[in-house]
């Protein structure tokens, strides 16, 4: 993303009914369109669909298959290549290593035949630290590097995040409102972004514009937050679950780009209130949402 951090403070208590609705204050944003390095490559033509990506989470597991059997393949090729050498070396290696290679790729597809059960059943069936926010994020990654290759990217990422989303929202995690940090870029639409004000506003958490992942990265460690719901397109939201969420619990919701990157992009307001309410459990009285 581009450089220039802005920062909002949380917006004071709702006033009574008959008042306006509270709305935290932005004190400053970026509006023009300035190509975060995710998007370096984009040829200026319109995204697909409107620039919506979403797509079913079976997308997600099938990649994740093909990269496990590719992570596999090439460690085997590479040891068939190489066993003469290493006999030489020391007889019993080669057969060690074939042993170790069966013992990890048995590993990776028992892991990924847990993610799936655990994702489409109702249990999470692993501790976080083993799944969503454990080694399911380098998985995440790996599996993004092989769908690039065949030109399904922003898809499949979409189809990981809202797996990791599924699996993070069912630990009904609690925080109190100061513990909580909404985190959004600076491509937002003026409506996405008074929404998102107008929700922090009425559940009295901070926002901040990140205009970089690594000024994101530095709010965080200044604020201390103990939950972050964060805003991004899926590029940038899948370099931030790597670096954060392994440290911090993050819910992160994606964004659709009608204009391209980087510009205008829009959100599901309705989905960025349901997740703040949950995490900072106790409601406001008065409950809405907008698009
Ligand atoms: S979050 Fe917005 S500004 Fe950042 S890279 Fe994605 S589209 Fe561009």
């Amino acid at each position: 993303m581009a450089p220039q951090q802005t920062v909002t403070p949380p917006a004071l208590p709702g006033p009574p009914t008959s008042a306006p609705a509270p709305r935290a204050q932005l004190i400053h944003i970026e509006v023009d369109r300035r190509l975060g390095h995710e998007w370096d490559e984009w040829n200026g033509r319109p995204l697909p669909k409107g620039g919506d990506f979403s797509a079913p989470p079976r997308l997600f597991f099938g990649f994740a298959a093909l990269t496990v059997a590719t992570v596999s393949g090439v460690v085997a090729l590479l040891l068939y290549l190489i066993a003469p050498r290493l006999g030489r070396l020391w007889g019993p290696l080669p057969q060690t290593l074939w042993i170790a290679l069966a013992a990890f790729a048995a590993l990776q597809w028992l892991y990924l035949g847990v993610l799936a059960a655990a994702f489409y059943s109702t249990r999470n069936l692993l501790p976080e630290r083993l799944l969503e926010r454990g080694p399911y994020l380098q998985l995440m990654n790996y599996t993004s590097l092989i769908a690039r290759a065949f030109g399904k990217r922003d898809w499949v990422e979409h189809a990981a995040i809202d797996v990791y989303n599924t699996l993070a929202e069912r630990r009904n995690r609690r925080v109190g409102k100061g513990e909580l940090l909404v985190l959004i870029p600076r491509c937002l639409s003026k409506q996405a972004l008074d929404g998102v004000l107008e929700i922090a506003g009425r559940y009295e958490v901070p926002v901040f514009v990140a205009t970089r992942g690594q000024l994101a990265r530095r709010v965080i460690r200044e604020r201390r937050p103990r939950a972050v719901v964060a805003v991004a397109c899926e590029r940038d939201m899948m370099t931030g679950l790597r670096d954060v969420a392994g440290k911090l619990p993050v819910l992160g919701l994606t964004m659709q780009l009608p204009n391209g990157p980087c510009r205008d992009a829009t959100i599901d307001l309705g989905q960025m209130e349901r997740w703040v309410q949950g995490l900072v459990a106790a409601a406001p009285a008065r409950g809405h949402t907008k698009q």
